[in-house]
């Protein structure tokens, strides 16, 4: 798919290395909107102002945003600070709104809600058919890479070319750290299935706490995303949606100035060099590490085997106990974190359960 970067969506973009973007998780008042754009303007290199004003929510009795009104105290915004402004829309009618409005945001984005349902994508990709809004689409709340590729095709397919991906999380299913989680390793593999798209960090929610903002916006850089989106109110505390993680105009002044890419081109020699070397040690480990497993998989078979003719269970929970016990002391000693062994272990148990099983089966 052929993309249209950012960088050529506007002829007067402030920041041009990277698209950063920030504003209220909802326009609220005319004052609140007002004063967060002109704060924005004035204190940090954000070129572009975000607002929902239709606020898709997980209960009806949450505030569910200002409606059409909240266009105009954006249309103002632009006027007043010279910020480019993007909304969320989720139905074909706030679409309309947009389109008929005198003097409509800039940008459209696509919650995350939304993208995980084809029906909604493919109405307001009808909707925008024959325009050329910048669209930028969050990930579905489901981890399906698919999902998410499926609604830049419709999109792609209405003519618009003016797209980006925002990565915000997915709905995590047991308790974790963030409020969704980032799952970090599906982003890669977007990223390589997708190499022409640009991707924007969602900090505020992933971390859904003010205090863990720092540290996910680390691991965006280290990705080397192509901008941000970060949730900034005048009074957080007293924000109507998501208090808990949005954060002053001061203090994201301050996560910016620390949000400082990785370079992708590695521009000096000997650091190339440096990185070579290091790289050929990591393949070579990982192939060793691979031959391991075929030899580990092979005496599982084995066991497989004794198990079936005397009659024994697969899973024998003293031995699992064993294994846990004995591996993460080994482990901890070797200076590994005690959350990775048990990740690994697990697998491997798992695994080995999985193909013992498989084996019974084929030999009845
Ligand atoms: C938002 O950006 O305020 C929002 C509702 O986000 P998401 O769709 O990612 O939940
Ligand atoms: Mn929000």
């Amino acid at each position: 798919m052929e993309f249209i970067p950012f960088q050529k969506w506007f002829e007067n973009l402030k920041n041009k290395e990277k698209l950063l973007i920030a504003g209220p998780c909802s326009a609220e008042s005319e004052f609140q909107v007002l004063e967060t754009a002109r704060q924005i303007a004035e204190k940090t290199p954000v070129s572009i102002y975000r607002s929902g004003i239709w606020k898709p929510r997980t209960t009806p009795n949450s505030f569910e945003g200002v409606g059409e009104i909240g266009l105009d105290w954006i249309a103002e915004v632009k006027q007043k600070t010279g910020l480019l402004t993007t909304v969320e829309v989720a139905t074909p009618e706030h679409v309309e709104k947009v389109l008929k409005h005198p003097n409509p945001p800039d940008i459209l984005w696509i919650g995350s809600r939304t993208t995980a349902n084809p029906f909604s994508v493919q109405d307001i990709a009808d909707a925008l058919a024959g325009t050329d809004f910048p669209v930028m689409i969050k990930n579905p709340v489901i981890p399906q890479i698919k999902l998410w590729i499926g609604a830049f095709e419709r999109f792609q397919k209405k003519g618009l070319k003016k797209l980006a991906a925002i990565h915000r999380g997915f709905y995590p299913f047991e308790d974790t750290k963030y409020r969704n989680i980032p799952k970090w390793e599906l982003l890669i593999d977007f990223k390589t299935l997708m190499p022409n798209l640009q991707i924007i960090g969602d900090p505020s929610h992933i971390a859904g706490k003010r205090n863990l903002l720092q540290e996910v916006i680390f691991m965006f850089s280290c990705l080397n995303v192509d901008g941000l989106m970060i949730e900034t109110h005048i009074k957080p505390k007293e924000a109507k949606s998501d208090a808990d993680q949005q954060v002053t105009p001061d203090r994201l002044s301050e996560l910016l100035k620390n949000f400082e890419s990785s370079k992708n081109d590695i521009e000096n020699e000997k650091i190339k060099t440096q990185l070579n070397k290091l790289r050929f040690s990591i393949d070579s480990i990982d192939y060793q590490l691979l031959e391991l497993l075929a030899k580990r998989m092979e005496i599982v078979k084995e066991i497989a085997r004794i198990k079936k003719q005397n009659k024994i269970s697969i899973f024998q929970i003293e031995r699992w106990k064993e294994i846990i016990k004995t591996r993460l002391d080994y482990g901890i000693d070797l200076g590994l974190d005690n959350k990775l062994i048990k990740k690994v272990i697990r697998m491997l148990h798992q695994e080995s359960i999985n193909l013992q099983s498989k084996l019974l089966k084929e030999e009845e």
